[in-house]
């Protein structure tokens, strides 16, 4: 499969999955890969900054006032609140590169995955799975680095992301990251037509 862009305009890929199953290491890995091609959407989000993250890094941390002032000028392409908190994908960034025939991917939770398939029908969604569920409550317990309540939300909220899984085209299971990795850049190369580029994986 080597598909060929929509009149010059690059492909949004969405990854999604529940927390802790790797999807930022995944799409890091992504973007090293193939920038500047690919291009990562820095979400917005009031969530708090968790330890070594930088604002426009990882995130663009703003207030629930300054998010929900946002949401009213129409910014975003898509937000959702998840773990009580606001996400967002800023509108401008994802139309911008997308228009320039660059490739954008989007790391948001299923419900905003389903609101951007309504705008972007061809977008190509890719779910990140655990290889169990224990496995992956033990990954989030590990990582932890908020309180208990929101940790019981966090595994409430993986149960519900699983269920979705059958709404993405594409799934891998995130045993081996290194096999992830190479699964997940196989993904890309077959849209992006990146080919024999990435026969080394
Ligand atoms: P975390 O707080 O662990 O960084 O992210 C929590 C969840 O929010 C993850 O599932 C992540 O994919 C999702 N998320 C991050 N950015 C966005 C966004 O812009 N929109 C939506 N809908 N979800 C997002």
């Amino acid at each position: 499969m080597n598909l060929q862009h929509n009149a010059g305009k690059g492909f949004l890929f969405i990854v999604s999955g529940p927390s802790g199953v790797g999807k930022t290491v995944l799409c890091n890995a992504i973007v090293e890969k193939f920038a500047p091609t690919v291009v990562y959407s820095i979400s917005t989000t009031s969530r708090a900054p968790r330890g070594g993250e930088t604002d426009g890094q990882e995130y663009n941390f703003c207030s629930p006032d300054q998010f929900e002032a946002a949401i009213k000028r129409d910014e975003f392409a898509e937000w959702a609140f998840v773990h009580g908190n606001y996400y967002g994908t800023p509108r401008r960034f994802l139309t911008d590169n997308l228009d320039a025939g660059r490739h954008v991917i989007l790391n948001i939770d299923v419900q905003g995955a389903m609101k951007i398939r309504d705008s972007y029908p061809e977008a190509v969604m890719i779910f990140i799975l655990p290889p169990t569920f224990e496995e992956l409550e033990s990954r989030i317990r590990k990582r932890n680095m908020d309180s208990e309540h929101s940790l019981q939300h966090r595994l409430e909220n993986a149960r519900q992301e699983l269920s979705y899984r059958d709404q993405y085209k594409h799934a891998i299971v995130n045993d081996n990251l290194e096999v992830a990795r190479r699964e997940l850049i196989r993904i890309f190369a077959d849209y992006i037509g990146a080919g024999t580029e990435v026969s080394q994986v």
